[in-house]
């Protein structure tokens, strides 16, 4: 395995005194946040490549890299340097004037993606509901569908925000019990049925929206031709393939994009995490102009969205995935992490799911719940999150090396033989 990216992956240090640690900052609580998450009882106040620390000097390695928008590492210093740099000139124009950063960025990126236009927003939830808007206008526009007509067809245990629209075509009751009414035009189908989903096209669908491996459900990786038969499908009936890549996009699979596993290309991506470095939020949806160049001044549009800032570090983040050295080492430290973790089936593992450095782990209920063992990882200085139950997700920044990569599979084997 060659050197780390980052030269010198240097770890925090003990918490100086200059660090007051007082109050809730001491105990750990959040008397004053909403319950709206329920997070590992671990306060972190550094951080730097794959580690974290707490105000005591605690440190734990992140195998969670905050859902993939940490693919590069904490802080990582080419990215903090395009930030610092831009902080000296100007931060925030609206789009109602021009700003020197936006169109550098939107280039690159179209490049990266191999389209002609991007359309910068802030956070994932933002894009995805750009990506809807863009499709029922050119449904509209270009293809035809009668006025109020259109309708998506997206899978069943997808995620794609948390807005009211899209949890309204969520099958977790959790994520929409309680929210609606919700915005009607959606049809659900099975994840990884191709044939399911081509089955419920009809002459009013718009697009397809999908996740190519569907994260927030564990690490779902789709057989093999799914992503083919959809974007055949696609160009058969004209409806637009639309590949939510927020969290699966921008190295993490060892590709550029979880569709470059099959060789596909979708008529629109949607970025987010991993987009703004793990410093900002930065998204984007992109396409070329014969579908993104529907929308016309005034009908869309953010306050912050593409802002100078945003587009310093999102410039920085696409030129790093340039030269394809993360996606390689992605790739490589995947193969290393599969079989880590395949080595554990039958002891405590009863499945697991491995794209790039991207894994789905599913854990013996005999053993315990995905939170419990993330919570002896974490006490063990290892961060992971669970979800649905019984899987613990596992995305360390790309960044990683064996040696790291090695230690948080000997805290988990130990914690599995507990
Ligand atoms: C995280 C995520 C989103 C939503 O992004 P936010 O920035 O949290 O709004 C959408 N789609 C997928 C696949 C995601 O993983």
């Amino acid at each position: 395995m060659s050197e780390p990216l980052t030269s010198s992956i240097t770890v925090p240090g003990p918490a100086t005194s200059a660090t007051a640690i007082v109050g809730s900052r001491a105990t750990g609580t959040e008397p004053h946040v909403a319950e709206n998450y329920s997070p590992l009882p671990v306060t972190i106040a550094r951080g730097e490549g794959v580690w974290v620390a707490d105000a005591e000097g605690k440190r734990y390695l992140d195998l969670l890299a905050a859902y993939s928008a940490v693919n590069f590492g904490h802080r990582h210093p080419a990215l903090v340097a395009a930030v610092e740099e831009q902080l000296g000139r100007i931060t925030l124009t609206s789009r109602a004037f021009r700003s020197d950063m936006l169109e550098p960025f939107a280039a690159a990126l179209a490049r990266l993606c191999g389209k002609d236009l991007v359309l910068p927003m802030n956070t994932g939830a933002e894009a995805v509901e750009t990506g809807i808007k863009v499709a029922r206008a050119w449904g509209y526009r270009v293809k035809g569908v009668a006025p109020e007509a259109a309708r998506i067809v997206v899978a069943a245990g997808n995620f794609h925000g948390r807005t009211t629209t899209i949890v309204g075509f969520s099958d977790d009751p959790v994520a929409r019990e309680g929210f609606g009414p919700f915005a009607p035009g959606f049809d659900v189908v099975p994840y990884g049925d191709a044939e399911a989903l081509v089955a419920a096209i009809t002459d009013e669908t718009v697009a397809v929206l999908i996740e190519p491996i569907q994260g927030e459900a564990g690490v779902i990786i789709p057989p093999e031709d799914y992503l083919r038969r959809i974007r055949e499908v696609c160009t058969e009936r004209n409806v637009l393939f639309i590949a939510d890549e927020i969290q699966s996009g921008l190295g993490r699979v060892g590709e550029t994009f979880a569709c470059d596993r099959e060789g596909v290309v979708p008529d629109l991506y949607l970025l987010g995490k991993a987009l703004g470095g793990g410093i900002l939020p930065v998204s984007a949806v992109v396409g070329d102009r014969d579908v993104l160049g529907v929308i016309r001044p005034g009908e869309h549009g953010s306050t912050f969205g593409g802002n100078p800032l945003a587009a310093a570090v999102g410039l920085r983040v696409v030129e790093m995935l340039e030269s394809g050295e993360f996606q390689e080492r992605a790739a490589a430290l995947g193969e290393h992490l599969r079989s880590g973790l395949e080595a554990f089936l039958g002891h405590g593992v009863t499945e697991v799911r491995v794209a790039g450095l991207w894994a789905g782990v599913d854990i013996d209920p005999a053993i315990g719940t995905g939170r419990e063992i993330a919570e002896r990882l974490m006490e063990r200085g290892v961060l992971v999150k669970d979800t649905h139950g019984q899987t613990v997700r596992i995305a360390p920044p790309i960044v990683i090396r064996t040696t790291e990569l090695d230690w948080a599979l000997e805290q988990l084997r130990f914690v599995l033989d507990a």
